[in-house]
């Protein structure tokens, strides 16, 4: 899959459910109205779904949300997508809040999952509580040593946001290199409506040059196929990884499009135009109408986004695309 502007689509997230157990206060509203249950594909549609991905020439996969672990058999899903690893399919992978971990570690893992990203935007339990506006860290703790304990690589997702866990990102990077899991610091992205965002938006440039004063940052050849660019920490021997959709596009390697539970891709994190795949999925029980959808998608794919935090990109929140 080649789109107009040369670029090979090899990486495909899907979004399981658009339902989650946290209402993190920059993703969703506290009273957020999710998809009717009957709208979703079944977990045997996404399965055909991402069969068809990996066909044409899907080599990462990593299924997200929502928070794909409350979706009821996810992991029957995800064991058999993981069957196709080595035959097309080179890594699978998940974004998880990490709650739902402690119980699934050990499955995902013998499904074939080597890599997982759990968010954590603090250490601190009232913010955490604040932040997430359901969650608890001591789970969230105790499903991050599951994962360890199970022998997935863990990195760390976090959310930089002014005033809010500015101050604690140098403590984070310390925790994530006693570890020796990466951590990732994301800008937030101005996608659905919810309050405050714009005033808690953090350029990351800034953080890192004043982490460079702290840490020795060397620029790192490490790529995970994500838009991620990243630094190694001499004093932890991790790294840690910049998302700076906003101070500083992402968007010429772009390799990625999205795939949501209704079956809808969207080629662009920041753009509306999307095509329906369960259309031409539930047509037939042969693949060729939905692989020359999946096609004709590809060659719509736009050359970028164009976020500005002071107006909203989107109005679909970032848990119906996953991230
Ligand atoms: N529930 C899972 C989780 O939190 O990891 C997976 C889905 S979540 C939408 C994926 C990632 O997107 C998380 O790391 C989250 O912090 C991030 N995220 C959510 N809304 C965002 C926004 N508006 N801007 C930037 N990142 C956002
Ligand atoms: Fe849920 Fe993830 Fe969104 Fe937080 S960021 S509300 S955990 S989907």
């Amino acid at each position: 899959m080649i789109d107009p502007f040369g670029r090979t689509i090899s990486y495909l997230r899907v979004s399981v459910t658009d339902r989650c157990d946290f209402r993190c206060v920059y993703c969703m509203a506290e009273d957020m109205t999710f998809l009717p249950k009957a709208e979703l594909l079944t977990l045997e549609e996404l399965e055909r779904l991402c069969a068809a991905f990996i066909r044409l020439g899907v080599k990462k996969l990593r299924f997200t949300g929502g928070e794909p672990l409350v979706r009821k058999g996810v992991l029957g899903l995800i064991g058999c997508v993981g069957a196709r690893l080595g035959q097309g399919l080179e890594e699978l992978t998940l974004t998880t809040n990490g709650a739902q971990l402690a119980r699934h570690a050990a499955a995902l893992r013998a499904a074939g999952v080597k890599r997982i990203n759990v968010s954590l935007d603090t250490l601190d339990e009232r913010k955490f509580a604040e932040i997430t506006r359901w969650g608890r860290l001591g789970q969230v703790l105790e499903g991050i040593e599951a994962a360890r304990a199970a022998g997935l690589a863990v990195k760390i997702n976090m959310v930089a946001m002014r005033g809010v866990n500015e101050d604690e990102i140098s403590l984070m990077l310390a925790w994530c290199g006693g570890r020796g899991f990466d951590l990732c610091l994301i800008e937030t992205m101005p996608m659905g409506e919810v309050a405050h965002r714009a005033e808690t938006h953090l350029p990351l440039d800034g953080v890192q040059r004043r982490l460079s004063r702290e840490w020795t940052l060397t620029r790192s050849g490490h790529a995970t196929g994500g838009p991620a660019r990243y630094w190694d920490v001499a004093e932890t021997g991790s790294r840690i990884g910049f998302i700076t959709p906003l101070s500083n596009h992402f968007c010429d390697d772009c390799n990625r499009v999205r795939l949501t539970c209704t079956g809808t891709l969207y080629m662009c994190l920041g753009q509306d135009d999307a095509a329906d795949l369960r259309a031409p999925l539930r047509a037939s029980a042969d693949d060729a109408g939905l692989e020359a959808a999946i096609h004709a998608a590809i060659a719509r794919k736009p050359k970028g986004h164009e976020f500005d935090i002071t107006r909203q990109a989107v109005a679909r929140h970032m848990s119906l695309t996953g991230g």
